[in-house]
C-alpha cells in the first residue's frame, strides 16, 4: 500500500512539471536570435530594450547610469500580487542569463498559442521586475568588475559604486517576494567528486543566522522542485553553490531582508562554449520557477531535497593526459598531466596540474601508457622574412620535434600556417609566464614521435589529424 502511495506521489510530482518538457520542445520560438555570442555588451541590448518600449506589455524605466554613463534599465511587466525581481550580469563577464532574460521577454510577448494560458496566468498573478545588465561597464570589456575595479557583489552593504546603489535601491523600492540572482560560474566545477560538470548550480543564500527565515525556506523548497525537474534534462549535472555566508553579497543580504533569494549559476557543458544550451536551461528553469510561484507549488516540496544536492567541487580539467612517462633529474617516473584550454578563436593552453591525478577528471582524456613525454624544441628564425618562413616545410620541422619558432618582433603574419606551431616574438621568449601558458609537448613511443601538443591542439604526426579541445 505504502509503495503504491509513494508511486502515486512521485507520479503527481512528475505531472506537475509538464511545462518544462513543453518549454524544452518549443524553446526555438522564443530564443532572441540577435544574442548569439558568449559575451553580451550594452550596445547589444539597447535595440532590444527599445523594442520592449514599443510593446504594451512592458514598461521600461531607466533605473540609473553606470559610472561610464551607460543606462541601466528596469523592465516591469505583469500585474500580480507576488513580486519577482531578477537581475543579471552584475559581473560584466557573466552573460548567459542575460540572454535567457531576453528569451523570456520574447516568451511573454509571443503569440505562441501553446503557452497562452500559462502566460496569462503568470502575468495575472505575478509582477516582474528585471534588470538585465547591472554592470554594463564591466560587460563592455568582458570583465567581472565595474569601471572602479569593484566587485559589485561585495558592495551590497554600503554601496560605493553607482551600479550597486541602483541594485540596492531598486530592491528596496520593490520589496520582492522572490529574487533571482543570475550569474555564471567557473565552467570546470564538478558536481561533488563526480565526473559530471556542474552545468547549473543553485543556492538559497544564507542569512548568517542559524535559523532559516520563511522566505529562505521558500527559496529552498523552490530549488528542490527545480532540481528534481531539471535533472531530467541534465541528470547529475546540478550542484549547490558554496553556502558560506558572505555578509557583503547581494544575495545574502536580500535573503536577510526578507526576499526568497535564489542564486543560479550557469556552469559548463561539454562542447557548449557559447553556452547556448545552458542559456536554454536558464530559460526553462526561470519559467518553471514562475509557474511554481504562481501556483504555490513549491510549498509542497520537501526542504530535504535541497540538502541532498551535492556541492560544487573543483576537480575537472579540459584535458588530462594519463600515465605519461617522463625522465627528469636522472629519474624516470609516471605522471598525469592536466591542461585547460582558453580562448575561442585563438586558443591557448595552460598546464594546471601534474602528478597523480586519479581523483580528477578531464572532459577529454587520453591514456598515454607506454608513451614518453618531452618538451618541444624551438628553432631560431629571427634572420628570416615572412616569405621565407611561410615557405618552410612545417610538417617536416614538426616531425623532428620542433614545435615553436622564434621570429623577429616586427614580422607581419600574412597567412595562417596550416600545421599547428607556435610563433614566438623575440621580445617574449624569456618570459616565464609565456612558457607556463604555452606548453609544447612531444609524445613519443620507443623514441618515435607520435603526437605533438601545441596551442591547445593535439596533432597526430602519422595520421596528420588535428584534435582541438
Ligand atoms: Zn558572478
Amino acid at each position: 500500500m505504502l509503495k503504491i502511495l509513494i508511486a502515486l506521489l512521485f507520479f503527481a510530482q512528475l505531472t506537475y512539471t509538464q511545462t518544462d518538457q513543453n518549454l524544452h520542445n518549443d524553446y526555438h520560438y522564443f530564443i532572441e536570435k540577435s544574442l548569439t555570442k558568449s559575451e553580451v555588451k550594452h550596445f547589444n541590448i539597447v535595440p532590444l530594450i527599445n523594442k520592449l518600449k514599443n510593446s504594451k506589455l512592458f514598461s521600461v524605466e531607466k533605473a540609473g547610469s553606470s559610472l561610464q554613463n551607460r543606462d541601466i534599465y528596469l523592465i516591469k511587466f505583469g500585474m500580480g500580487e507576488t513580486k519577482i525581481f531578477l537581475w543579471s550580469q552584475m559581473h560584466g563577464d557573466e552573460a548567459t542569463a542575460t540572454k535567457a532574460l531576453f528569451d523570456i521577454f520574447n516568451f511573454f510577448d509571443s503569440k505562441n498559442d501553446n503557452f497562452k494560458s500559462l502566460r496569462e496566468e503568470l502575468l495575472d498573478k505575478i509582477s516582474f521586475y528585471v534588470i538585465p545588465m547591472v554592470n554594463p561597464d564591466g560587460a563592455e570589456i568582458n570583465d567581472r568588475r565595474n569601471a572602479l575595479g569593484i566587485d559589485l557583489n561585495r558592495d551590497a552593504v554600503e554601496p560605493q559604486s553607482p551600479e550597486s546603489a541602483i541594485l540596492r535601491n531598486t530592491f528596496e523600492q520593490i520589496k520582492p517576494d522572490f529574487g533571482f540572482n543570475l550569474h555564471d560560474q567557473y565552467p570546470r566545477y564538478s558536481v561533488g567528486k563526480t565526473k559530471k560538470t556542474a552545468s547549473l548550480s543553485f543556492l538559497a543564500p544564507s542569512t548568517g543566522e542559524p535559523e532559516s527565515t520563511i522566505s529562505q525556506m521558500n527559496a529552498i523548497r523552490l530549488i528542490g522542485e527545480l532540481f528534481l525537474s531539471l535533472n531530467k534534462f541534465i541528470p547529475g549535472h546540478i550542484a549547490k553553490y558554496s553556502d558560506e555566508y558572505e555578509p557583503r553579497a547581494f544575495g545574502d543580504n536580500f535573503q536577510k531582508w526578507g526576499s526568497g533569494t535564489i542564486l543560479i549559476e550557469s556552469g559548463g557543458w561539454k562542447n557548449d562554449n557559447d553556452k547556448q544550451f545552458i542559456r536554454k536551461l536558464n530559460f526553462i528553469t526561470l519559467i518553471l520557477a514562475f509557474e511554481s510561484i504562481a501556483r504555490n507549488r513549491y510549498k509542497k516540496f520537501d526542504l530535504n531535497t535541497y540538502t541532498t544536492i551535492p556541492f560544487n567541487e573543483r576537480n575537472h580539467y579540459d584535458l588530462i593526459f594519463r600515465n605519461l612517462t617522463l625522465s627528469t633529474l636522472g629519474l624516470t617516473y609516471k605522471a598525469d598531466l592536466a591542461i585547460n584550454i582558453y580562448g575561442n578563436e585563438i586558443k591557448n593552453a595552460t598546464i594546471e596540474e601534474f602528478g597523480d591525478l586519479s581523483t580528477s577528471f578531464g572532459l577529454t582524456e587520453y591514456d598515454f601508457d607506454g608513451y614518453h613525454l618531452e618538451k618541444g624544441n624551438t628553432i631560431d628564425l629571427t634572420e628570416k622574412s615572412w616569405n621565407d618562413i611561410y615557405k618552410l616545410n612545417f610538417y617536416s620541422l614538426l616531425s623532428q620535434g620542433n614545435t615553436s619558432f622564434l621570429i623577429k618582433d616586427e614580422i607581419q603574419k600574412k597567412k595562417d600556417i596550416k600545421i599547428p606551431q607556435l610563433l614566438i616574438r623575440q621580445n617574449r621568449k624569456n618570459t616565464f609566464e609565456f612558457y607556463k601558458t604555452s606548453p609544447q609537448l612531444l609524445i613519443k613511443k620507443d623514441d618515435e614521435l607520435h603526437y605533438i601538443f601545441v596551442k591547445g591542439i593535439l596533432y597526430n604526426i602519422k595520421s596528420r589529424i588535428q584534435l582541438s579541445f
